[in-house]
């Protein structure tokens, strides 16, 4: 049982007329974990960016950030406010004035790049309006954007401490204005880098913690560094919510998101989980195939069973007893098992409606 590091709670509300309290979400170590993502389409396509939107939250998102970096972007950001029912966040760079159009368009957080809105007087403005509209912030610092990082190598302590200092600086502006609404994270493309710097951040303050690699790579790439970085921090208690940053569709990064959580106990799986023997020379039966077939013919059963799909009755029956049902194939046939007891023993060919057979008794 991973024990959570003790944090504030933000509540991040989504502002569509008549969303309620179903479109709430909390952040903070007593709330769920939140998996979150970001939209790729240009924001100024409403329908479009409505569409990616649900079929985020549908992946199991529940918060969707989106970029705002023109004026007409964040008219249509008021737009889409209005379409769905999730919580969104404007990501903003550089521009005040965004992130107070975007507030005002019903953005339930916003993210800020301290090393892009830098001046006192604005962020005293983002501040206000956030207050009044009860707008949560994220404090996003990235090691990329940060200058004295540029110029030169600097050792990795060092980078922690000037990411720290950044961060720091911010959040005391935020603070001296009397606003806890805030959400922190510091990002790096590095692995090692990225979990130095949020356990610094978790021991020096209670806000909760967003987690994420920056600029990770295309999925396949993304998904061992970003598992090593956020299960790491999340294995110590560090993140209350996460973000996979990988290129191409979103839901892939939501995709490797659930399955971090899900590794970790962290998430409540509530669909089948196919389990999968590696192969050997002792295999019966082509396992990847029957496997695909397998996880085919479970998808859209909304019941977190766990089904192993084995290559051979010599290892298959006591690897997979922990199954709720599991498939040991032999030569043109495959033995069933129930909860490690055999049920049956089936044809190749008839091993899919056996198998669908017996969920439905499931
Ligand atoms: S279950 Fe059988 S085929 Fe699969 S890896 Fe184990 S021994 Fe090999």
């Amino acid at each position: 049982m991973i024990k959570r590091r003790k944090t504030k709670t933000v509540k991040v509300t989504c502002t569509r007329v008549g969303a309620g309290a179903s479109g709430a979400v909390e952040i903070g170590w007593r709330a769920p974990i939140v998996i979150q993502s970001m939209t790729k389409v240009p924001t100024t396509e409403v329908a479009h960016c409505v569409r990616q939107i649900n079929q985020l939250v549908k992946a199991g998102c529940r918060l969707v950030r989106i970029a705002v970096p023109r004026r007409a972007d964040t008219a249509a950001f008021a737009k889409i406010v209005q379409k769905v029912n999730v919580p969104l966040i404007a990501d903003v760079h550089f521009s005040p004035s965004r992130a107070i159009e975007a507030i005002e368009a019903g953005a339930a957080k916003i993210r800020l790049n301290p090393s892009n809105i830098r001046n006192r007087r604005d962020v005293h403005r983002i501040i206000d309006a956030a207050k009044m509209h009860k707008t949560a912030i994220r404090i996003g610092v990235n090691e990329a954007s940060i200058r004295d990082l540029k110029k030169q190598p600097v050792a990795m302590g060092k980078r922690t401490a000037l990411m720290l200092r950044e961060m720091k600086k911010y959040v005391r502006l935020f603070e001296n204005r009397d606003f806890s609404r805030l959400v922190l994270s510091a990002k790096s493309s590095d692995t090692l880098r990225t979990i130095e710097i949020n356990r610094s951040i978790a021991r020096t303050f209670e806000y909760p913690i967003h987690l994420g690699l920056t600029h990770a790579g295309l999925p396949e790439d993304a998904q061992t560094p970003s598992a090593i970085a956020l299960g790491t921090l999340l294995a110590e208690g560090i993140g209350d919510t996460i973000r996979v940053s990988a290129a191409g569709n979103p839901l892939l990064e939501t995709k490797i998101a659930k399955q971090i959580l899900i590794a970790l106990g962290l998430y409540e799986r509530s669909e089948p989980e196919v389990i999968v023997c590696p192969t050997c020379a002792r295999a019966e039966i082509d396992v990847v195939k029957l496997a695909r077939r397998v996880k085919k013919a479970v998808a859209g059963i909304d019941r977190p069973l766990r089904i192993a799909v084995m290559g051979c009755i010599v290892n298959g029956p006591g690897e997979a007893a922990d199954a709720d049902l599991a498939v040991c194939a032999a030569t043109n046939k495959a033995y069933i098992y129930r909860n490690g007891r055999r049920i049956s023993i089936v044809p190749e060919d008839k091993i899919i409606p056996a198998l669908l057979k017996e969920l439905q008794k499931l």
